[in-house]
Parts: structure tokens; C-alpha cells; sequence
């Protein structure tokens, strides 16, 4: 089963991607993490994605869809994917469905996560992850259990996102907005929209989610 987590910035996609990779053995695929992690690395994608992620605005459509179709192809073997992040325009949504079609594979479902945009900027001010394993956090509503100790992994940093204040979250809800809610029409036609109440807590999301998969024979 392959599906698609859609939804503005802090809506949850990368807390519930997480938890279907752990729950149903898919693999995530996260166009944000490994555009971090190119920034990080100094790579020539990094240096050209880098300022353009400062200022909340979206990297170039061929980059991202090249970064997935790599990603894809490495991972050629697995259950399905879950893609977080990406696509974010129209142009890679149909850069995604032909990437599948021509390796006999098909997007099953899109589950689209609503929450307000003032709850969006609360929860990304409060966002942190741990530096080792990338396990995510909130300073409200999801602390590590022991405190200053990351319950995946036991490590001890933990790191916040330079974009993560909220000047470049209104720039990024804008793009949101304006390049990416058009996706929900787009695969509304397609008939694989499920829509969750993202503004509930983490464990009714992930329910929710689980019962919009039921019919996707996953
Ligand atoms: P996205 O990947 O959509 O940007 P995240 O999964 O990183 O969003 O979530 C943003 C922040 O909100 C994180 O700090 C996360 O711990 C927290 N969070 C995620 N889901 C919920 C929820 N249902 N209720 C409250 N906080 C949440
Ligand atoms: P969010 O928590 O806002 O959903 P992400 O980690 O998915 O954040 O993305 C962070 C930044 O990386 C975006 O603001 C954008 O600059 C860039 N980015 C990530 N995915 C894409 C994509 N599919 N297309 C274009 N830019 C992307
Ligand atoms: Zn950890």
C-alpha cells in the first residue's frame, strides 16, 4: 500500500508517518528530512534548497521529485511507501503517478489532516526532535517521558528547526495555501482523499487514520 500524508505545516504528518512505518512496516519517505539532511551535508542540492527553506518557500518541483524517484527506486522492494511531504504542487503530484505507474505501482490513498492555522503555528512553535534518532516532540503535548531523555532512543540532544518560528510559518502556510490545498481536488477526482480531524490528540488521529486505510486492502 502506498499513501500520501497531506497537510499544512505542523499538521502532524511526520508523528503519524512514524507511527504507520512502526505499525504497518512501510517505509517513509519525507522530502523535508532529506532536504535537511542535504542542507546538512553541504551537498550541491543542499546549497540550492538551503535559503530558499529560510525563507519558507517551496525548492524547485524537478529537485523534489528527482530526490523521490532516487528514493523510490533504492527502496524498490518494500510493502508500500508513505510519503510526508511530498507531493506539494500539482506538477509533483503528476510527476508522482507517472513515476508509479511506470514501475507498476499505484497511490492508494491520500488522508488529508485539518487543523486551524493558529493551532499550526502553537504546535510548531513547541516542535523538537531528538538529535539522534529524529524521534519528534512537543514542549505541550508530547514530551519524552523521562524528562531530557528521548524514549526511542535514550539519546540526550535534542534539536529544533531553524524555520520553525513563526514569521517563516506564515510564509510557509501561505505556500501551503496557495501550491498545495489544490492537491485535495486533485486527488478528490481520483477518489483517494480520506479526510482526519487532525486537531484531535495523536492517539485519535492515528485511529482515525487506521480506519481510512481499512478499505485500502491494506
Ligand atoms: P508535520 O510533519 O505535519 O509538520 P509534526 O508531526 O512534526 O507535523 O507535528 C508538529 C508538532 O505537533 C510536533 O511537535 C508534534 O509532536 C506535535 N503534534 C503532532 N500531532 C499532534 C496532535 N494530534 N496533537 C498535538 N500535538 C501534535
Ligand atoms: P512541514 O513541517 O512544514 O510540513 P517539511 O519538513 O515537510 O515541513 O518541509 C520543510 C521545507 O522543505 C519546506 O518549507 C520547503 O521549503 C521544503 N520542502 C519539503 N518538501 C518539499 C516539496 N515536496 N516540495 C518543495 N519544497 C519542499
Ligand atoms: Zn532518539
Amino acid at each position: 500500500m502506498n499513501l500520501v500524508l497531506l497537510g499544512p505545516p505542523g499538521a502532524g504528518k511526520g508523528t503519524q508517518a512514524k507511527l504507520l512505518e512502526d505499525s504497518r512496516s512501510l517505509v517513509k519517505l519525507s522530502t523535508g528530512d532529506m532536504l535537511r539532511a542535504a542542507v546538512a551535508a553541504g551537498t550541491e542540492l543542499g546549497r540550492k534548497a538551503g535559503d530558499i527553506m529560510e525563507r519558507g518557500e517551496l525548492v524547485p518541483d524537478d529537485l523534489v521529485i528527482k530526490l523521490i524517484a532516487e528514493r523510490i527506486d533504492a527502496k524498490g522492494g518494500v510493502k508500500g511507501f508513505i510519503l510526508d511531504g511530498f507531493p506539494r504542487t500539482i506538477a509533483q503530484a503528476e510527476a508522482l503517478d507517472r513515476l508509479l505507474k511506470e514501475r507498476h505501482k499505484r497511490l492508494d490513498r491520500v488522508i488529508v489532516m485539518e487543523v486551524d492555522d493558529d493551532a499550526l503555528v502553537e504546535r510548531i512553535a513547541g516542535r523538537f526532535a531528538c538529535a539522534d534518532c529524529g524521534e519528534g516532540y512537543h514542549d505541550l503535548y508530547k514530551m519524552p517521558k523521562v524528562p531530557g531523555v528521548c524514549d526511542r532512543c535514550g539519546g540526550t540532544q535534542f534539536v529544533r528547526r531553524r524555520d520553525d518560528n513563526e514569521a517563516v510559518v506564515r510564509s510557509r502556510l501561505k505556500a501551503y495555501h496557495a501550491q498545495t490545498e489544490p492537491l485535495i481536488d486533485y486527488y478528490t477526482r481520483q477518489g483517494k482523499v480520506r479526510a482526519v480531524d487532525g486537531m484531535a490528540d495523536i492517539a485519535t488521529v492515528q485511529e482515525e487514520i487506521d480506519q481510512a486505510l481499512e478499505s485500502a486492502g491494506a
